[in-house]
């Protein structure tokens, strides 16, 4: 098994400039931008700028240098919504879908960043389409 990364997925073509995006924030290893259908008053996405597909590849298989970058980007994300509690934010949700059971729509890795609304309770109990 091995990971196949789609090189037409849209967040590559977003990463070469083909198409449009709200950009957050730049970084040498991600770029964030804000999600096209926010399901929150914040809702940013942040992506490394390698081929990685899913969580476990980027985890797996990406250098130290670009899970700290990413890691970071986050954190600086969220200090820049003002969302950071103890930092007078009322908090947030990190959320990555993965794979089929993640219900994972675009084939790049990426973290949503959610926050400005209470997001309730992380998942519904019953099983749902
Ligand atoms: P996921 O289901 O975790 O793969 O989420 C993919 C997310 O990408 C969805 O929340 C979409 O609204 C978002 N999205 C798709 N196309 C774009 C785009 N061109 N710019 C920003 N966000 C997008």
């Amino acid at each position: 098994m091995a990971y196949e990364y789609d090189d037409q997925n849209i967040f590559a073509k977003i990463l070469r400039g083909e198409i449009p995006n709200s950009t957050v924030l730049e970084t040498e290893h991600c770029l964030a931008f804000r999600d096209i259908t926010p399901l929150a008053p914040d809702h940013v996405l942040v992506i490394p700028k390698g081929p990685y597909v899913t969580y476990d590849h980027f985890a797996l298989e990406a250098s130290a240098a670009e899970i700290v970058d990413f890691t970071r980007t986050i954190g600086k994300v969220c200090d820049m919504l003002g969302v950071r509690p103890g930092f007078d934010g009322d908090g947030f949700r990190l959320i990555v879908n993965s794979g089929t059971n993640g219900v994972q729509e675009v084939p790049h890795m990426h973290t949503h960043i959610m926050a400005g609304r209470w997001l309730g309770h992380m998942l519904p109990s019953a099983k749902q389409d």
